[in-house]
């Protein structure tokens, strides 16, 4: 299936976009998932689009207490992913944004130039990893419905968490759903989006 396809209005929860007052409210409802911490799972294998193997790396950077993903290159150019408070959200969601993070790396868009945050561009590649993410969970990681219900409700707690509103929630929610029930292999739909982007290697 084409990206076109995909929705657009998907956000990935990211440090930095919190509104006060939806932070606060989230924060007095959700005290008990806001403080418990939890381990931190070993990351997933990753590769990029170049064959180059992508490094992740725990740090403490970010906000306290919202667990995020950064895929970059380090100062050396090696690809890595920056796991920031991972202890902050349950095992199944650090999963997805390892994957999702490496996503970005096996589509090429750590090299592409970076769309304008939060427009069509930058959000059809959140929801491209997104969909690579349960798409790994599912054929590699073996989630069934059970599992992909604690991403989603994990997802959702991290944005509520954050302050988005609950569209961009339920659109997110609904494109990795729409992935995990409709999609074939999570390699196939990698090379589709390397092939049109004229990234597919030979
Ligand atoms: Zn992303």
């Amino acid at each position: 299936m084409p990206p076109q396809s995909l929705p657009m209005s998907n956000i990935l929860p990211a440090i930095g976009l919190a509104s006060g007052m939806a932070f606060s409210n989230a924060a007095m409802g959700q005290d008990a998932q806001t403080l418990r911490t939890y381990d931190v799972v070993a990351p997933p294998s990753c590769t990029n689009n170049k064959g180059e193997t992508v490094r992740f790396i725990d740090s403490s950077r970010g906000s306290p207490g919202m667990a995020a993903g950064v895929a970059d290159r380090d100062d050396s150019g090696k690809p890595v992913v920056f796991r920031s408070n991972y202890t902050a959200t349950p095992p199944e969601f650090q999963s997805f944004i390892d994957r999702h993070e490496c996503a970005h790396h096996q589509t090429g868009d750590v090299d592409r130039p970076h769309p304008p945050r939060n427009g069509p561009d930058h959000l059809m590649n959140e929801s491209i990893s997104d969909c690579i993410a349960i798409l790994r969970l599912r054929d590699e990681e073996g989630y069934d419905q059970a599992g992909f219900d604690r991403v989603a409700v994990a997802m959702r707690n991290e944005m509520a968490k954050i302050g988005f509103p609950e569209i961009s929630i339920s659109s997110r929610i609904s494109n990795i759903d729409n992935c995990f029930s409709s999609y074939g292999p999570p390699q196939d739909f990698v090379n589709g989006i390397l092939k049109q982007r004229g990234l597919l290697q030979p």
